[in-house]
């Protein structure tokens, strides 16, 4: 039996399905998850001292590669002074004036502790300002599991084949409409019947809880204007996509500019932050100034801040987004090409430091088009290429991520990897 075997074991026990996030537990593709020792740069060790090249990532904060010395430093700094403190430090002003130079939509901004919690709270200021109940969101994107955002979701919901949780009291869901990502029309629908109740839409820019799927030319553009016609709140939730796809997120490769923007994952470089940022007018609304409630015993906290301050800085060095790109663009062309030359139905896009492959011969564009690819194939890949060391995202539905740490060699490995199960 090996390290992970008895640990998963044991973790069964007392951990409900042995984790403390579902995906984690390789519901989607089977077997053993690895329990992780360490990691450092582009990859992680398992409990067995199995290494792996890494394009997880710990889900996308991990974009500096994994125990950067210059973040581990800024962590350790700021550790010697304490933890939290439960009142406001100069880091916080730090990492807001980052975030709202970097993000020209966010002229204010508000950290949390994880992307749910921004989410949660973006939906309720979106109510709270028009006065309105209903939210358009859209099927197959995720925005946490806040109860008004767990219907019809992506990423482990849809993974684990309950998209629309039980425990969620109809009175909620009723107020959440769903309509299909890049179909303008069936947003259109929704505004035409429900118009002046609806408070906002929440929309991933970019989808990567439906695996990796691109917005279609206009119709971010479309949202902005159905929006703007109606008097509701457009919410770009930038969990994933802020400072992965590019420095100013998935708005500033579009060009359109949300109301309000949540951030997380890479904005705190590993340690647990949320943000949820945008128009100063709407903003002001939250408590103290207004009378939208929202509070965090650890929001801003000083690890996490320490964290995300000195990512931030790294990460604004010239040509990172470009060279991020280039190295998801080696990647997702190598793997697609020796796919073709195997024989194998594989195609792939990417952005910034973000990539989705997808088990099929056909374009996606939507939902339907990911749920209608090769899940079992992707199982088999995804095992194939753990036994070689290359550890991908233990489902079809996810998106992957490319760090500044892995090199050419690594993904030249990676694309020798899958060359070599795809011939076996
Ligand atoms: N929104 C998006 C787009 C996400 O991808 C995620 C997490 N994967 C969340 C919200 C929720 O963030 P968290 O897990 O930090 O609560």
């Amino acid at each position: 039996m090996t390290q992970s075997e008895s640990l998963f074991e044991r973790a069964q026990r007392v951990i409900p399905g042995g984790v403390n996030s579902p995906v984690r537990a390789f519901k989607g593709v089977g077997g053993t998850p690895r329990f992780i020792d360490r990691a450092a740069g582009a990859y992680i060790w398992d409990a067995d001292g199995q290494r792996y090249i890494d394009y997880v990532g710990s889900w996308g904060p991990m974009i500096l590669g994994h125990a950067h010395p210059e973040v581990i430093e800024a962590v350790r700094e700021q550790a010697g002074r304490g933890l939290s403190y439960g009142a406001p430090t100069e880091r916080e002003c730090d990492l807001a004036e980052q975030l709202c130079a970097c993000v020209p939509s966010m002229e204010q901004v508000r950290l949390v502790n994880s992307g749910t919690e921004a989410t949660m709270t973006a939906i309720r200021l979106a109510r709270g300002a028009t006065g309105r109940d209903a939210i358009v969101k859209f099927e197959g994107n995720y925005h946490g599991h806040a109860d008004s955002l767990l219907v019809k979701a992506g990423s482990g919901a849809l993974t684990l084949g309950v998209p629309s949780s039980p425990g969620i009291p109809a009175d909620i869901a009723q107020h959440t409409l769903t309509a299909t990502y890049n179909d303008l029309d069936s947003v259109r629908a929704l505004f035409d019947a429900r118009g002046q109740d609806i408070a906002g839409i929440i929309v991933e820019p970019i989808a990567g809880n439906m695996n990796f799927v691109k917005p279609d030319d206009g119709f971010l553009q479309g949202l902005r204007a159905l929006c703007d016609a109606h008097g509701s709140v457009l919410i770009f939730d930038e969990v994933m996509t802020g400072f992965r796809v590019a420095l100013g997120g998935a708005q500033a490769v579009y060009g359109v500019r949300p109301d309000l923007t949540t951030l997380g994952k890479v904005i705190g470089g590993g340690l647990p932050v949320g943000a949820l940022g945008g128009r100063r007018d709407l903003m002001e609304q939250l408590a103290p100034t207004g009378p939208v409630y929202q509070a965090g015993t650890l929001s801003g906290n000083p690890l996490a801040t320490a964290a995300g301050l000195a990512t931030l800085r790294l990460l604004q060095a010239p040509g990172f987004y470009d060279d991020l790109s280039e190295r998801s663009s080696r990647l997702v062309q190598g793997l697609v090409t020796h796919a073709a030359g195997a024989g194998v139905a594989l195609r792939g896009d990417w952005q910034g430091g973000m990539f989705g492959l997808y088990m099929t011969d056909r374009p996606v564009r939507s939902y339907d088009d990911v749920v209608a690819c090769d899940a079992d194939g992707f199982g088999r890949f995804f095992h194939a290429m753990l036994d070689r060391g290359v550890y991908l995202a233990p489902s079809a539905f996810e998106a992957g991520f490319v760090s500044a740490s892995h090199s050419r060699d690594d993904i030249d490995q990676t694309i020798e990897a899958a060359r070599e199960a795809w011939t076996a």
